[in-house]
């Protein structure tokens, strides 16, 4: 069995990587996160990209607990504003992780932008670094516009505002088992799936 650190300690997250797992037939990977393991000094995310942050926080990872680690960094890039708020999603109001505040900025400032000029898309960008320093990264990318007003009670963060494209509800009113399916965070974590079996077998 081969132990795998993820870099978190949101459970879902934990639980989508197992779960991808399972669906793909990898065995003997055993997935532990952030509260499985000592603690250890977490950098803050100030990287330019999606992928200095999810690579910084792999290697710090793999480099405090001598476990290969998976990290990841995700956010919204919206055409009309030049791919903003793309790293800075959580705190785009202002404040780390006021999802109602970012909503209420982001619809205000896309006020005048037509419908068709509101295209957006969900990036996550996954990164898993080896203890022996072989270093992975992918990006998944969910397409989507962003609608007038938000709609829906499921998901989180941007949520209630987009809707992915060729459909007409919004991220909010998928199941959580549709989001998975189709969102950029399981199109990035099944790229990793070739390098996570390569691991289990040793
Ligand atoms: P983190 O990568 O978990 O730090 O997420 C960064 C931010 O991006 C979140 O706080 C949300 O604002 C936004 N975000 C990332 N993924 C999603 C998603 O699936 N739905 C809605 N918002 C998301």
């Amino acid at each position: 069995m081969s132990r795998v650190l993820v870099a978190s300690r949101n459970a879902k997250k934990l639980k989508e990587l197992r779960r991808i797992l399972d669906e793909a037939g990898v065995a003997g990977v055993e997935i532990v996160g952030l509260d499985d393991v000592p603690p250890y000094d977490e950098a803050p995310e100030t990287g330019a990209t999606f992928e200095e942050n999810a690579l910084a926080k792999a290697r710090d990872g793999a480099a405090a607990t001598g476990l290969p680690c998976v990290a990841d960094d995700s956010g919204i890039e919206v055409d009309a504003l030049n791919g903003m708020p793309g790293v800075l999603s959580a705190r785009w109001a202002g404040r780390h992780g006021d999802a109602a505040a970012n909503n209420t900025l982001l619809l205000g400032q896309l006020t005048d932008v037509p419908d068709e000029r509101r295209g957006a898309r969900f990036v996550s960008t996954c990164a898993l670094v080896t203890p022996g320093g072989a270093e992975l990264v992918v990006r998944g990318e969910w397409p989507g516009v962003i609608a007038r007003k938000p709609v829906g009670e499921g998901g989180f963060g941007y949520d209630p505002l987009f809707v992915p494209e060729g459909g007409e509800v919004s991220a909010a009113q998928l199941t959580p088992a549709e989001k998975d399916a189709a969102s950029h965070r399981g199109r990035a974590l099944r790229q990793l799936l070739p390098a996570l079996a390569a691991l289990a077998e040793g």
